[in-house]
């Protein structure tokens, strides 16, 4: 499946969530309650995974995933079918040192029963087949949602989660997944731990798969938390300078980032030059669409330092707060402007 993805130059793709429709959830929200139960809640995420799907296919989106469908968040979600965690036993922590969150606690050691979106993946596997990709949450983004009551450490939190995150990927791996996506936020914010053990962890996670691999860091969902922080960021934002050196020098395969209407120095990629690299290309804190014009000067700006066959235009997080329409012009919008370089590339 791999050669698949290869064949086209400037494959696209999204960070991974996609709005759900107003009959499962309610929209623009995040954590938002199911409005399904039981059976219904089953076949509904089932439909909706379909329309997922259905959107980044008409949308013309190379490498397609669930959208998110089943989870009602991106880190919680894999955490509610741990053992470990007390989801009853609540304490408010501040995520990623920005906002004040109330998050369950680990109250012993943390482990995997049964697979989590296995059957999920399975699901997209048998509904197409496009590469697909498929996000789990990281290790350091995982224990930064959580209050610790048992290992007291984030370190050896983290390398449990890791080791369950391996487990999980493994089986996604046999399931059919072409690339296998962590989202770690968090290594854009604790820099000290990224460099120390934060993708040491990762590689644990990744280790054995032969699948693709990739991590995500980006500046967060277009909420108020995350907007109000990135205004206090300047004008340069140089924090994936602190994580690429060591990013490259790992062993994931891709790195997905956050670039459009971003302020992050586009020379800053030269330090993972050699990996492939997402670029976020979609602004995902806006509701205005981005033509494909401006996708396509993203693009050409970071094919400055990014080989031409390892560049995987993409959005630059993930699209769940948005409305449906909206996402579905950003999609578009991406395919297209994606294809206006592919032409100029191909000559
Ligand atoms: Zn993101």
């Amino acid at each position: 499946m791999v050669t698949l993805i290869m064949k086209k130059l400037l494959p696209t793709s999204t960070a991974g969530s996609l709005p759900k429709p107003l009959w499962l959830a309610e929209p623009e929200t995040l954590w938002s309650p199911w409005k399904l139960k039981n059976n219904e809640l089953i076949e509904g995420k089932k439909d909706a995974l379909r329309i997922a799907l259905h959107s980044q296919q008409l949308a013309g989106i190379d490498i397609v995933s669930d959208g998110e469908q089943t989870r009602q968040h991106f880190v919680t979600t894999f955490i509610e079918h741990l053992n470990g965690v007390d989801f009853e036993k609540r304490k408010t922590v501040k995520i990623r040192d920005r906002y004040d969150a109330s998050v369950p606690s680990v109250v012993g050691p943390v482990s995997r029963q049964k697979p989590v979106f296995v059957e999920d993946a399975k699901f997209l596997r048998s509904q197409t087949n496009q590469p697909i990709k498929w996000a789990l949450p990281g290790p350091m983004t995982m224990i930064d949602t959580l209050y610790d009551d048992h290992y007291k450490s984030r370190e050896k939190l983290a390398w449990e989660f890791a080791k369950i995150l391996n487990q999980e990927a493994k089986e996604l791996e046999a399931a059919g997944v072409d690339i296998i996506q962590f989202d770690e936020p968090a290594f854009n914010v604790f820099f000290d731990e990224v460099n120390d053990w934060g993708i040491a962890c990762l590689e644990r996670a990744i280790e054995g798969l032969k699948c693709e691999t990739a991590v995500h860091i980006c500046y967060g969902y277009g909420i108020k938390a995350n907007t109000d922080w990135k205004k206090t960021l300047g004008n340069e934002w140089r924090q994936y300078e602190e994580a690429f050196p060591k990013l490259q020098q790992s062993n994931i395969d891709i790195i997905s980032l956050e670039c459009h209407n971003s302020h992050v120095p586009m020379d800053l990629l030269e330090l993972v030059r050699g990996k492939k690299v997402m670029v976020g290309a979609i602004d995902v804190a806006t509701n205005e669409i981005e033509t494909p014009e401006e996708v396509a000067a993203t693009l050409r700006k970071a094919l400055q330092f990014v080989d031409t066959d390892k560049l995987y235009p993409c959005t630059n997080c993930g699209m769940a707060p948005l409305s449906r329409e909206v996402a579905n012009a950003k999609l578009n919008a991406l395919s297209k402007g994606a294809e206006i370089v592919r032409k100029e590339l191909l000559g």
